[in-house]
């Protein structure tokens, strides 16, 4: 079957949203990209979690055309190809209506880095973006979301804030690979829920310092790094 390897990724990779509670019935979506392919494979749009096969998953071209498949892509699938084309460093894209990172995109606020959890995925306030506008809305809705994203965002920021919340509506977190992209958006949950707890214990809370966002972002990213096992050891 055409890309097998990516097809189980990018299931495993939907399956991980439901294990961790982030999607109900077939809200969410996860997708992956094969760039030497040329392709992206995607959750079908409607089939239930527990029925889902590697089979199932849709291939598409670069620009969301389908190669392979019987079912219908993800109708966010636009968003989803905005975000490769932009983001030349990705590998995969998650999308939820988690509970916590949900209410932080409908109150339209940015996630202010309040600890170190936080800074060790993210180098920066998790992000929203602007409303869309009534046009963007009505025509080609789904890829203007994927271009409001990109308008809030740019490919450096990208690769240290794999996460931004879409303004009254919810998250999409990306990653190097699809599996990646979702637990980008497991911890982002995580973090969200955490801020909020923060700010209910303390309304004044703010941001932890930039020297220990820093530290920690840093020890775990980037040419810097040495968190965690190297590979030449
Ligand atoms: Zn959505």
């Amino acid at each position: 079957m055409l890309l097998q390897a990516l097809r189980e990724e990018v299931l495993e990779a939907n399956l991980e949203l439901v294990r961790h509670g982030l999607v109900l019935y077939t809200f969410g979506n996860v997708s992956g990209i094969a760039r030497k392919d040329q392709r992206i494979a995607i959750k079908p749009s409607g089939v239930p979690y527990e029925s889902m096969k590697p089979e199932h998953i849709v291939i598409t071209d670069l620009n969301g055309a389908v190669m392979d498949g019987d079912f219908r892509p993800s109708s966010d699938l636009p968003t989803h190809v905005e975000l490769y084309s932009h983001f030349a460093s990705i590998g995969g894209v998650a999308h939820t209506h988690s509970e916590f990172a949900t209410a932080w995109a409908q109150a339209r606020r940015p996630i202010p880095c309040f600890g170190t959890t936080h800074a060790d995925y993210f180098h920066g306030p998790v992000p929203t973006t602007e409303e869309l506008t009534a046009e963007e809305i009505g025509k080609e809705y789904e890829r203007n979301t994927g271009v409001a994203i990109c308008r809030a965002i740019d490919s450096a920021q990208a690769e240290r804030v794999p996460a931004i919340l879409v303004s009254g509506h919810a998250p999409f977190c990306w990653g190097p690979t699809a599996s990646m992209a979702a637990h980008n958006a497991v911890i982002l949950e995580y973090v969200a829920r955490m801020a909020y707890h923060t700010l209910a214990l303390s309304p004044q809370a703010s941001a932890i310092s930039t020297h220990l966002h820093d530290k920690h972002f840093l020890r775990k990213h980037g040419p810097s790094a040495y968190y965690g096992q190297t590979s030449t050891k």
